[in-house]
């Protein structure tokens, strides 16, 4: 009879056909570019859901995503307000001014909070637009990693010259 009761648990006993040691151990570049994508399901900006994770030897330092500065109304509440700006290729970009972009954000918590993020590296679900390079450059950030490409045609003089790393981590079924 106990073993009846054990068997409907939460934890179903291995029926014999599978190995739980053979499950492979998720890496560390899926793991933290799977927490970004968590992240970004806390976005707000109707436009776009972009998440970003600050990492420096395997440990989290800092996490953002794209949205409104603390206490005011998010895009979600109030629509996003775009505006348009020319890219010097001719291109036309539209943005949200209401926006935070996830890797300042993540820049941001960082220096809030006194944690110095110079040398670490960051998981981006989507690759960095060229303000953020900017930005990223300066703090330090030796290597960025994307899932997604973003308008990265717009952003390959300025890794060339800076150095920075760009790496794609493409993570699926998330
Ligand atoms: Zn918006
Ligand atoms: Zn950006």
């Amino acid at each position: 009879m106990s073993d009846d009761i054990q068997s409907e648990g939460c934890c179903k006993p291995c029926d014999g056909d599978h190995d739980h040691a053979s499950e492979p151990r998720l890496g560390w570049h899926e793991y933290f570019m799977s927490v970004a994508h968590l992240i970004a399901k806390r976005a707000t900006c109707t436009r776009g859901h972009i998440g970003a994770v600050v990492v420096r030897d395997n440990n989290i330092l800092s996490t953002g995503y794209n949205g409104a500065p603390s206490g005011l109304p998010h895009c979600n509440e109030t629509n996003c307000k775009i505006y348009r700006s020319v890219h010097p290729d001719g291109t036309v970009e539209e943005n949200c001014v209401n926006t935070i972009h996830a890797e300042i954000n993540a820049i941001a918590q960082a220096a809030k909070h006194g944690v110095s993020i110079k040398d670490a590296d960051i998981y981006i679900t989507a690759s960095p637009c060229i303000h953020c390079l900017k930005v990223l450059i300066n703090v330090g950030i030796r290597t960025i990693y994307y899932d997604k490409p973003y308008k990265i045609e717009h952003i390959s003089e300025l890794l060339r010259l800076s150095g920075i790393r760009l790496v794609q981590i493409n993570v699926h079924n998330i």
